[in-house]
Protein backbone atom coordinates (compact mmCIF):
# COMPACT_ATOMS: atom_id res chain seq x y z
CA UNK A 1 0.00 0.00 0.00
CA UNK A 2 1.13 3.50 -0.93
CA UNK A 3 2.41 5.65 1.87
CA UNK A 4 -0.44 8.14 0.57
CA UNK A 5 -2.82 5.31 1.14
CA UNK A 6 -1.86 4.80 4.31
CA UNK A 7 -2.09 8.40 5.17
CA UNK A 8 -6.06 8.59 3.78
CA UNK A 9 -7.01 5.60 6.13
CA UNK A 10 -5.56 7.07 8.81
CA UNK A 11 -7.53 10.76 8.36
CA UNK A 12 -10.73 9.00 7.34
CA UNK A 13 -11.41 6.84 10.24
CA UNK A 14 -14.97 5.59 10.18
CA UNK A 15 -16.05 5.90 14.32
CA UNK A 16 -19.34 5.50 14.05
CA UNK A 17 -21.26 2.99 15.98
CA UNK A 18 -24.69 2.34 17.41
CA UNK A 19 -26.93 -0.32 19.26
CA UNK A 20 -30.30 -0.95 17.75
CA UNK A 21 -32.66 -2.72 20.33
CA UNK A 22 -35.42 -4.10 18.38
CA UNK A 23 -38.26 -6.59 18.99
CA UNK A 24 -37.09 -10.51 17.85
CA UNK A 25 -41.38 -11.74 17.51
CA UNK A 26 -44.18 -9.66 16.80
CA UNK A 27 -47.26 -11.25 16.76
CA UNK A 28 -50.21 -9.84 15.73
CA UNK A 29 -53.79 -11.04 15.10
CA UNK A 30 -57.00 -12.68 15.88
CA UNK A 31 -56.64 -14.86 19.55
CA UNK A 32 -52.85 -14.62 19.43
CA UNK A 33 -52.51 -14.15 23.31
CA UNK A 34 -53.09 -18.16 22.58
CA UNK A 35 -49.51 -18.37 21.30
CA UNK A 36 -47.58 -16.72 24.56
CA UNK A 37 -46.37 -20.10 25.61
CA UNK A 38 -44.86 -20.41 22.00
CA UNK A 39 -43.36 -17.22 22.30
CA UNK A 40 -41.80 -17.82 25.39
CA UNK A 41 -40.53 -21.15 24.32
CA UNK A 42 -39.36 -19.58 21.52
CA UNK A 43 -37.45 -16.68 22.62
CA UNK A 44 -36.22 -19.32 25.81
CA UNK A 45 -36.02 -16.44 28.69
CA UNK A 46 -35.98 -18.55 31.61
CA UNK A 47 -38.29 -20.61 33.52
CA UNK A 48 -40.05 -18.06 35.91
CA UNK A 49 -41.91 -15.00 34.66
CA UNK A 50 -43.47 -11.88 36.54
CA UNK A 51 -46.77 -10.93 34.66
CA UNK A 52 -47.57 -7.32 35.37
CA UNK A 53 -51.34 -6.16 34.95
CA UNK A 54 -53.43 -4.14 36.04
CA UNK A 55 -57.11 -4.46 37.51
CA UNK A 56 -59.68 -4.64 34.84
CA UNK A 57 -56.92 -5.65 31.99
CA UNK A 58 -56.16 -8.34 34.05
CA UNK A 59 -59.52 -9.75 34.03
CA UNK A 60 -59.43 -9.17 30.10
CA UNK A 61 -56.31 -11.10 29.07
CA UNK A 62 -54.02 -10.85 32.18
CA UNK A 63 -55.43 -14.17 33.80
CA UNK A 64 -55.75 -15.63 30.53
CA UNK A 65 -51.45 -14.94 30.35
CA UNK A 66 -51.17 -16.44 33.63
CA UNK A 67 -53.32 -19.68 33.32
CA UNK A 68 -51.50 -20.18 29.56
CA UNK A 69 -47.80 -20.39 31.10
CA UNK A 70 -48.82 -21.68 34.96
CA UNK A 71 -48.22 -25.19 33.87
CA UNK A 72 -44.41 -24.51 32.33
CA UNK A 73 -43.15 -21.76 34.29
CA UNK A 74 -43.18 -20.51 37.95
CA UNK A 75 -45.82 -17.56 38.01
CA UNK A 76 -45.44 -14.13 40.05
CA UNK A 77 -47.88 -11.26 39.31
CA UNK A 78 -47.49 -8.03 40.14
CA UNK A 79 -50.80 -5.84 40.30
CA UNK A 80 -49.35 -1.78 38.43
CA UNK A 81 -52.31 0.00 39.21
CA UNK A 82 -52.29 0.83 43.01
CA UNK A 83 -50.58 3.73 43.99
CA UNK A 84 -48.23 6.05 43.36
CA UNK A 85 -46.57 5.29 39.76
CA UNK A 86 -42.85 5.56 40.74
CA UNK A 87 -43.78 3.58 43.88
CA UNK A 88 -45.38 1.15 42.00
CA UNK A 89 -41.95 0.88 39.64
CA UNK A 90 -40.10 -0.04 42.82
CA UNK A 91 -41.95 -2.57 43.75
CA UNK A 92 -42.41 -4.40 40.46
CA UNK A 93 -38.42 -4.02 40.53
CA UNK A 94 -38.03 -5.70 43.69
CA UNK A 95 -40.88 -8.45 42.32
CA UNK A 96 -38.92 -8.74 38.64
CA UNK A 97 -35.34 -8.99 40.59
CA UNK A 98 -37.04 -12.68 41.41
CA UNK A 99 -38.28 -13.31 38.08
CA UNK A 100 -36.51 -14.95 34.78
CA UNK A 101 -38.40 -12.34 32.53
CA UNK A 102 -41.37 -9.91 32.81
CA UNK A 103 -44.69 -9.74 30.46
CA UNK A 104 -46.77 -6.78 30.44
CA UNK A 105 -50.32 -7.44 30.14
CA UNK A 106 -52.52 -4.25 29.36
CA UNK A 107 -52.51 -0.83 29.23
CA UNK A 108 -50.60 2.53 28.74
CA UNK A 109 -49.43 2.50 32.76
CA UNK A 110 -48.75 -1.17 32.94
CA UNK A 111 -46.54 -1.68 30.30
CA UNK A 112 -44.45 1.51 31.45
CA UNK A 113 -44.19 0.09 34.66
CA UNK A 114 -43.21 -3.69 33.29
CA UNK A 115 -40.64 -1.84 31.02
CA UNK A 116 -38.74 0.12 32.73
CA UNK A 117 -38.91 -2.25 35.97
CA UNK A 118 -37.68 -4.87 33.15
CA UNK A 119 -34.68 -2.22 32.39
CA UNK A 120 -33.72 -1.45 35.63
CA UNK A 121 -33.46 -5.23 36.70
CA UNK A 122 -31.98 -5.99 33.23
CA UNK A 123 -34.83 -8.47 32.76
CA UNK A 124 -36.07 -9.13 28.92
CA UNK A 125 -39.74 -7.48 28.63
CA UNK A 126 -42.67 -8.83 26.54
CA UNK A 127 -45.23 -6.73 25.65
CA UNK A 128 -48.80 -7.76 25.79
CA UNK A 129 -50.98 -4.80 25.03
CA UNK A 130 -55.03 -4.48 25.58
CA UNK A 131 -55.24 -1.49 23.61
CA UNK A 132 -53.49 0.33 21.02
CA UNK A 133 -53.23 4.03 22.78
CA UNK A 134 -49.79 4.96 22.06
CA UNK A 135 -46.85 3.95 20.46
CA UNK A 136 -45.07 2.71 23.82
CA UNK A 137 -46.03 -0.74 23.26
CA UNK A 138 -42.94 -1.21 21.11
CA UNK A 139 -41.00 1.43 22.26
CA UNK A 140 -37.77 2.09 24.44
CA UNK A 141 -38.63 5.21 26.28
CA UNK A 142 -41.66 5.53 29.50
CA UNK A 143 -43.44 8.60 30.29
CA UNK A 144 -44.12 8.47 33.98
CA UNK A 145 -47.07 11.21 35.59
CA UNK A 146 -45.33 12.69 38.83
CA UNK A 147 -46.27 15.32 41.29
CA UNK A 148 -44.28 17.77 39.30
CA UNK A 149 -44.96 16.95 36.22
CA UNK A 150 -44.22 13.49 33.15
CA UNK A 151 -40.73 12.14 33.42
CA UNK A 152 -39.70 10.70 30.38
CA UNK A 153 -37.67 7.54 31.90
CA UNK A 154 -35.34 4.69 30.20
CA UNK A 155 -37.10 1.32 29.21
CA UNK A 156 -35.78 -2.15 28.20
CA UNK A 157 -37.94 -2.27 24.43
CA UNK A 158 -39.83 -5.87 24.01
CA UNK A 159 -37.70 -8.70 22.97
CA UNK A 160 -41.63 -9.89 21.85
CA UNK A 161 -45.07 -7.70 20.80
CA UNK A 162 -48.17 -9.97 21.71
CA UNK A 163 -51.00 -7.85 20.39
CA UNK A 164 -54.72 -9.82 20.22
CA UNK A 165 -56.62 -8.07 17.80
CA UNK A 166 -59.70 -9.34 19.45
CA UNK A 167 -58.78 -7.44 22.94
CA UNK A 168 -57.46 -4.67 21.49
CA UNK A 169 -61.21 -4.48 19.14
CA UNK A 170 -62.84 -4.94 22.66
CA UNK A 171 -61.38 -1.78 24.09
CA UNK A 172 -62.97 1.77 24.29
CA UNK A 173 -62.62 3.35 20.88
CA UNK A 174 -61.72 6.33 22.58
CA UNK A 175 -58.28 4.44 23.50
CA UNK A 176 -57.80 3.72 19.90
CA UNK A 177 -58.34 7.20 18.37
CA UNK A 178 -55.96 7.93 20.75
CA UNK A 179 -53.07 6.09 19.53
CA UNK A 180 -53.98 7.14 15.95
CA UNK A 181 -53.55 10.49 16.94
CA UNK A 182 -50.24 9.58 18.32
CA UNK A 183 -49.51 8.43 14.93
CA UNK A 184 -50.05 11.42 13.26
CA UNK A 185 -48.67 13.33 15.20
CA UNK A 186 -45.73 11.92 13.25
CA UNK A 187 -45.76 14.19 10.91
CA UNK A 188 -45.05 17.01 12.72
CA UNK A 189 -42.72 15.15 14.79
CA UNK A 190 -40.27 14.99 11.66
CA UNK A 191 -40.62 18.58 10.49
CA UNK A 192 -39.18 19.63 14.07
CA UNK A 193 -36.68 17.00 13.86
CA UNK A 194 -35.69 18.43 10.21
CA UNK A 195 -35.99 21.98 11.72
CA UNK A 196 -33.89 21.09 14.47
CA UNK A 197 -30.97 19.27 12.20
CA UNK A 198 -31.19 22.35 9.97
CA UNK A 199 -30.66 25.09 12.39
CA UNK A 200 -28.86 23.52 14.97
CA UNK A 201 -27.34 20.38 13.20
CA UNK A 202 -29.14 17.95 15.57
CA UNK A 203 -28.02 14.62 13.89
CA UNK A 204 -31.02 12.62 11.39
CA UNK A 205 -31.80 9.67 10.68
CA UNK A 206 -33.30 9.25 7.51
CA UNK A 207 -34.08 5.40 8.25
CA UNK A 208 -36.11 6.39 11.26
CA UNK A 209 -37.33 9.42 9.28
CA UNK A 210 -38.80 7.77 6.51
CA UNK A 211 -40.31 4.71 8.78
CA UNK A 212 -42.03 7.37 11.11
CA UNK A 213 -43.38 9.04 8.04
CA UNK A 214 -44.52 6.39 6.37
CA UNK A 215 -46.49 4.94 8.97
CA UNK A 216 -48.10 8.17 9.52
CA UNK A 217 -49.45 8.51 5.77
CA UNK A 218 -50.29 4.83 5.87
CA UNK A 219 -52.88 5.53 9.05
CA UNK A 220 -53.58 8.89 7.01
CA UNK A 221 -54.37 7.22 4.14
CA UNK A 222 -56.73 4.19 5.78
CA UNK A 223 -58.31 6.75 8.02
CA UNK A 224 -61.65 6.06 6.57
CA UNK A 225 -61.04 2.28 7.51
CA UNK A 226 -60.69 3.10 11.52
CA UNK A 227 -63.92 1.98 13.12
CA UNK A 228 -65.25 1.43 17.09
CA UNK A 229 -64.39 -2.27 17.82
CA UNK A 230 -63.65 -3.43 14.12
CA UNK A 231 -60.62 -6.00 14.36
CA UNK A 232 -59.16 -4.88 11.18
CA UNK A 233 -59.24 -1.18 12.80
CA UNK A 234 -57.09 -2.64 15.93
CA UNK A 235 -54.90 -4.34 12.93
CA UNK A 236 -53.79 -1.67 11.08
CA UNK A 237 -53.24 0.66 14.62
CA UNK A 238 -51.39 -2.00 15.66
CA UNK A 239 -48.83 -2.58 13.03
CA UNK A 240 -48.11 0.94 13.16
CA UNK A 241 -47.67 1.28 16.39
CA UNK A 242 -45.07 -1.17 16.38
CA UNK A 243 -43.42 0.11 13.33
CA UNK A 244 -43.69 3.86 15.14
CA UNK A 245 -41.26 2.10 17.89
CA UNK A 246 -39.33 0.54 15.86
CA UNK A 247 -38.70 4.08 13.69
CA UNK A 248 -37.90 5.36 17.76
CA UNK A 249 -35.45 2.20 17.89
CA UNK A 250 -33.02 2.94 15.17
CA UNK A 251 -33.08 6.75 15.76
CA UNK A 252 -31.89 5.52 19.55
CA UNK A 253 -34.76 8.16 20.63
CA UNK A 254 -38.07 9.15 20.75
CA UNK A 255 -37.07 11.65 18.07
CA UNK A 256 -39.57 10.29 15.40
CA UNK A 257 -42.59 10.64 17.01
CA UNK A 258 -42.01 13.42 19.98
CA UNK A 259 -41.84 16.91 18.90
CA UNK A 260 -43.69 19.95 19.70
CA UNK A 261 -46.94 18.24 19.96
CA UNK A 262 -45.71 16.22 22.53
CA UNK A 263 -43.87 19.08 24.54
CA UNK A 264 -47.96 20.76 24.24
CA UNK A 265 -49.20 17.53 25.35
CA UNK A 266 -46.92 17.03 28.40
CA UNK A 267 -47.19 21.09 29.26
CA UNK A 268 -50.98 20.47 29.39
CA UNK A 269 -50.51 17.31 31.30
CA UNK A 270 -48.97 19.56 34.22
CA UNK A 271 -51.33 22.43 33.52
CA UNK A 272 -54.54 20.43 33.44
CA UNK A 273 -53.29 17.23 35.28
CA UNK A 274 -55.66 13.99 34.04
CA UNK A 275 -57.69 15.94 31.04
CA UNK A 276 -57.28 13.89 27.84
CA UNK A 277 -55.33 11.10 26.93
CA UNK A 278 -51.56 11.12 25.66
CA UNK A 279 -52.55 11.19 22.12
CA UNK A 280 -55.50 12.57 22.18
CA UNK A 281 -53.25 15.90 23.77
CA UNK A 282 -50.76 15.49 21.09
CA UNK A 283 -53.02 15.24 17.94
CA UNK A 284 -54.74 18.27 19.29
CA UNK A 285 -50.96 19.98 20.17
CA UNK A 286 -50.59 18.74 15.81
CA UNK A 287 -52.50 20.77 14.08
CA UNK A 288 -50.91 24.13 15.81
CA UNK A 289 -47.50 22.67 14.78
CA UNK A 290 -48.29 21.77 11.49
CA UNK A 291 -50.42 25.24 11.08
CA UNK A 292 -46.09 27.18 12.22
CA UNK A 293 -44.75 25.26 9.81
CA UNK A 294 -46.43 26.30 6.89
CA UNK A 295 -48.12 22.91 6.55
CA UNK A 296 -51.65 20.86 5.70
CA UNK A 297 -53.06 21.74 9.19
CA UNK A 298 -56.72 21.17 7.70
CA UNK A 299 -55.46 17.50 6.87
CA UNK A 300 -54.20 17.15 9.91
CA UNK A 301 -57.73 17.86 11.37
CA UNK A 302 -59.54 15.99 9.13
CA UNK A 303 -58.12 12.75 9.99
CA UNK A 304 -58.40 13.24 13.32
CA UNK A 305 -61.66 13.71 12.89
CA UNK A 306 -62.40 11.00 10.76
CA UNK A 307 -60.67 8.88 13.25
CA UNK A 308 -63.33 9.89 16.33
CA UNK A 309 -60.57 11.87 17.92
CA UNK A 310 -60.86 15.18 19.63
CA UNK A 311 -59.26 18.50 17.46
CA UNK A 312 -59.82 21.00 20.20
CA UNK A 313 -58.76 21.85 23.97
CA UNK A 314 -63.22 22.19 24.71
CA UNK A 315 -63.18 18.87 23.83
CA UNK A 316 -60.72 17.32 26.47
CA UNK A 317 -62.81 20.02 29.15
CA UNK A 318 -59.54 22.22 28.71
CA UNK A 319 -60.38 26.00 28.10
CA UNK A 320 -58.36 27.96 25.43
CA UNK A 321 -56.44 30.09 28.34
CA UNK A 322 -54.89 26.99 29.53
CA UNK A 323 -54.31 25.75 25.87
CA UNK A 324 -51.97 28.92 25.17
CA UNK A 325 -50.53 28.63 28.44
CA UNK A 326 -49.37 25.22 27.36
CA UNK A 327 -48.57 26.51 23.92
CA UNK A 328 -46.00 28.81 25.70
CA UNK A 329 -44.69 26.79 28.34
CA UNK A 330 -43.96 23.94 26.30
CA UNK A 331 -40.38 25.14 25.15
CA UNK A 332 -39.45 25.25 29.05
CA UNK A 333 -39.93 21.41 28.65
CA UNK A 334 -37.11 19.24 27.51
CA UNK A 335 -35.54 22.22 26.35
CA UNK A 336 -32.45 20.30 24.35
CA UNK A 337 -35.67 18.76 22.25
CA UNK A 338 -35.39 22.05 19.64
CA UNK A 339 -39.00 22.17 17.81
CA UNK A 340 -41.11 24.93 16.25
CA UNK A 341 -42.64 25.79 19.59
CA UNK A 342 -39.23 26.76 20.65
CA UNK A 343 -38.51 29.53 18.14
CA UNK A 344 -40.45 32.29 19.96
CA UNK A 345 -43.89 31.90 19.61
CA UNK A 346 -45.77 35.37 21.37
CA UNK A 347 -48.26 35.24 23.75
CA UNK A 348 -50.48 36.77 20.77
CA UNK A 349 -50.07 34.90 18.33
CA UNK A 350 -50.48 31.74 20.81
CA UNK A 351 -54.39 33.18 21.59
CA UNK A 352 -54.55 33.89 17.98
CA UNK A 353 -54.12 30.49 16.78
CA UNK A 354 -56.01 28.96 19.67
CA UNK A 355 -58.96 31.13 18.40
CA UNK A 356 -58.28 30.64 15.10
CA UNK A 357 -57.47 27.01 14.41
CA UNK A 358 -59.27 25.23 17.15
CA UNK A 359 -62.86 26.62 16.31
CA UNK A 360 -65.38 23.89 16.05
ZN1 LIG B 1 -46.66 9.80 21.97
Amino acid sequence: MSADRINLLRTKVFDKSKWMQLPRDVVIGHDVIEQIPAVCEDLALGDSVLIVSGGQTRDIAGKKVEALLSGSYDVATFAANVGDPLEAIRRAEAAAAEAGFVIGVGGGRVIDTAKIASYNTDRHFISVPTAASHDGIASSRASVPTPEGNVSLAAEPPVAVVADTAIIASAPHRLLASGCADIIANYTAILDWELSHRLRGEPLSEYALTLSRMTAEILFKNADLIKPHSEKSAWIVTKALVSSGVAMSIAGSSRPGSGGEHKFSHALEQLAPGKGLHGEKCGIGAIITMYLHGGDWKAIRGSLRKIGAPTTPAEIGVDDETAVAALLAAKTIRPERFTILDMGLTSESARDLVKMLYRE
